[in-house]
């Protein structure tokens, strides 16, 4: 991978990790927000599930984002960690974060080998 290309992802995964941490932190009222009606609090607590839902996916997307820079920084952006071939350009453009080549993603996605659960942020991006 060329500096430019590198830099490219980098400006891509710093935009990405200075939105999801400033959409982390105006979520955290939602967690803790009462109500003295019963209805409302049914209600309340589903909206609060469902926040909380996608504060964790997001978290686990900062997460990717997070490693995919250190990749950066270390060198190693851009190979799959799983078979360490080159992950195609297109690939990287959709999901800059990603881990695995497309190959490897799938296997993953079918439980193939280990993966941590942060994985599940990218599938439920991409049925999205
Ligand atoms: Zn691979």
């Amino acid at each position: 991978m060329t500096q430019t290309e590198l830099n490219k992802y980098r400006a891509v995964l710093e935009a990405r990790m200075a939105e999801l941490s400033a959409g982390l932190r105006n979520r955290e009222d939602i967690a803790i927000e009462k109500t003295p009606d019963a209805l409302d609090e049914v209600q309340l607590a589903g909206e609060r599930e469902l926040a909380i839902r996608n504060l964790d996916r997001e978290s686990n997307l900062l997460r990717n984002v997070r490693a995919a820079l250190h990749r950066i920084e270390e060198g190693s952006y851009g190979v799959c960690l799983h078979c360490e071939e080159d992950i195609k350009a297109k690939r990287l453009d959709a999901v800059p974060w990603t881990r695995y080549c497309i190959r490897c993603q799938e296997a993953a996605d079918r439980h193939e080998f280990e993966t941590d659960t942060s994985d599940a942020s990218e599938i439920l991006l991409h049925a999205a």
